[in-house]
């Protein structure tokens, strides 16, 4: 089967004709993928970004973390997952009797292991995965849409971080994939407005727009203070979310936001960024950092999807064969895609 591999350490990756999996382990599901989206850790995988080289451990590996299957075969042990049932991957895969997992704590697991990353992933047409990181996708939700659950679990988070209420104001900085869904979930919490911001990103606001949103600002050739002012006449924020990874924007975020207000970063940044903490400190203002979902998320997302799955297609800007996957990485790259899918070829059955 074909898939798409990191081989050694450094930068590139390889398509390869390589054998399918074997029979699914006890505990295990084999997948026939449907679809596979393009994220920024598998753009960081390919150029060999210094953050990812944890991986070098687990090559050669198949990478793609945010992908859709049909349940294909089931291992000894398996129950609550039907053939053909289609499932979104949770890629965390954690042992389960470590003293972190015991004590509810997953993301400390001692094993922890990526799918996609440390583990085989989702770019080829069959992968193992363990049953019990299958999210049951519910009737009438495609497998396209079913392929960006894992994304939107991190904007999920990064809204119930920011304890998002009925009646706030939410900026929105960055109106890529993860932004998007962040805007969609601040609007799902009741805010009143939901104020969505990037830097020459016509084609991403033009996503946004499609999804139901209006208040959008594009900061390039105004400047991000600039662009903002008309918004700030009505007053600050309640809550700023960050999903872009710049330093310039964090001092204007603060500076936008109310007295008491919360800013949540998810943005992967490269470097140290410098803070005025007394302005933070007589503001009373807080600042909390959101990442990977709880399991939990997981189930309320699906549920969001049933009901909002045309809003949510509009995220989807480009669909590829697995053999052009690589072309899908630069869109990617480019201002100009949002999310780019990978659909590996139809091949026969298990
Ligand atoms: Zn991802
Ligand atoms: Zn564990």
């Amino acid at each position: 089967m074909q898939s798409l591999r990191k081989l050694q350490p450094g930068p590139g990756l390889q398509l390869q004709d390589i054998a399918r999996p074997p029979p699914p382990g006890p505990g295990e599901v084999l997948l026939k993928v449907r679809s596979a989206g393009v994220c920024g850790t598998d753009l960081h995988i390919d150029e060999w970004t210094t953050s990812y080289h944890f991986v070098a451990a687990a090559l050669p590996v198949t990478v793609g973390h945010e992908f859709s299957g049909e349940v294909a075969a089931l291992g000894e042990g398996v129950d609550g997952l039907a053939l053909q049932q289609l499932v979104a991957v949770r890629p965390s895969v954690v042992c389960g009797s470590c003293e972190a997992c015991l004590a509810g704590q997953p993301d400390a697991c001692v094993t922890r292991r990526g799918i996609g990353v440390t583990r085989d992933g989702g770019f080829a047409s069959w992968v193992n995965v363990p049953a019990r990181n299958c999210v049951p996708i519910p009737a009438g939700v495609d497998a396209e849409v079913a392929a960006l659950t894992e994304p939107l679990t991190v904007s999920h988070e990064a809204v119930r971080t920011g304890g998002v209420r009925a009646g706030d104001r939410v900026l929105v900085l960055g109106p890529g994939n993860i932004g998007q869904g962040i805007a969609l979930f601040a609007r799902a919490a009741g805010a009143r407005e939901v104020v969505v911001a990037g830097h020459g990103d016509t084609a991403r606001l033009t996503v946004l727009k499609k999804m139901g949103f209006n208040t959008l600002v594009d900061f390039a050739g105004l400047g991000m203070e600039q662009g903002l002012a008309p918004y700030l006449e009505e007053g600050k924020f309640d809550v700023v979310i960050e999903a872009t990874g710049a330093a310039a924007v964090i001092g204007p975020a603060l500076r936008a936001l109310k007295t008491h207000g919360v800013l949540v970063i998810t943005g992967i940044h490269a470097a140290p960024v410098p803070i005025d903490l007394t302005a933070l400190v007589r503001q009373h203002q807080q600042i909390r950092g959101s990442y990977r979902a709880p399991e939990q998320a997981w189930s309320e997302v699906v549920e969001f999807m049933r009901h909002h799955q045309e809003t949510l297609r509009h995220m989807i800007t480009h669909r590829l064969p697995l053999a052009q996957a690589y072309e899908g990485f630069a869109l990617a790259r480019s201002k100009v895609a949002t999310k780019v899918l990978v659909q590996p070829e139809p091949e026969g059955a298990a």
